[in-house]
């Protein structure tokens, strides 16, 4: 079973119109805090990244935030974080987040999301790591991406085993349970040769 300590959350960096995902992230973050585990994140105070940094620290938790130079302004780094890092790239960013957490939690986002989750996913699939990848089917956000998932692997381009790459939960409360359960990641990767 997984031990984790330190958890990266990727989601979206607009609020949506749907504010029951407002409320998803708020309750997320708090339950972060009340776990102990630590927030990963892109170190904006925007969208529902925002909103999850502000409930893990009103919670009393701990969130690290990890930016890049150029999206200081634009994603207004948030100012009350246990730690900000502010990198040199979108790829650092990327790496550092990867480095500094034990699992991947996904919530409802937009592009930058998917290339986040895709990027974790697809590392799985090349055998580089072997993280939890928990993808948050929050009102069935991702029924769109499941079905295409499913379209890509009857029309052959994606394996069938693609699907035990991530954890599809529902419901919020699903989520530390399916970290929990998750078996210990044993791939020790050393990610300077991907
Ligand atoms: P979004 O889901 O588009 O609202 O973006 C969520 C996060 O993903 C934001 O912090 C973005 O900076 C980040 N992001 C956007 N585009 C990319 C990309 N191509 N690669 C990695 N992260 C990205």
């Amino acid at each position: 079973m997984t031990e984790i300590s330190s958890l990266c959350v990727y989601c979206g960096s607009r609020i949506p119109k749907d504010p029951s995902h407002i409320d998803a992230a708020k309750s997320l973050g708090k339950d972060l805090a009340e776990n102990g585990i630590r927030l990963v994140y892109g170190g904006g105070h925007v969208g529902l990244m925002g909103v999850i940094a502000d409930s893990t620290i009103d919670s009393g938790g701990q969130v690290t935030g990890i930016i890049p130079g150029h999206l200081h302004d634009i994603e207004v780094s948030h100012e009350k974080l246990t730690e900000l890092h502010i990198v040199d790239s979108m790829h650092a960013r990327k790496e550092m987040m990867y480095q500094t957490s034990d699992a991947f939690v996904v919530l409802p986002g937009g592009l930058g999301t998917l290339d986040e989750t895709f990027e974790m996913v697809t590392w799985r699939q090349l055998g580089l790591h072997d993280k939890p990848i928990i993808l948050v089917n929050y009102k069935n956000y991702w029924r769109p991406l499941l079905d295409l998932m499913d379209h890509m692997i009857k029309a052959g381009f994606v394996e069938k085993e693609a699907l035990g790459y991530f954890t599809v939960v529902e419901e919020l409360k699903d989520i530390i349970p399916a970290l929990a359960k998750a078996p210990d990641a044993e791939i020790k990767a050393d990610i300077s040769k991907f």
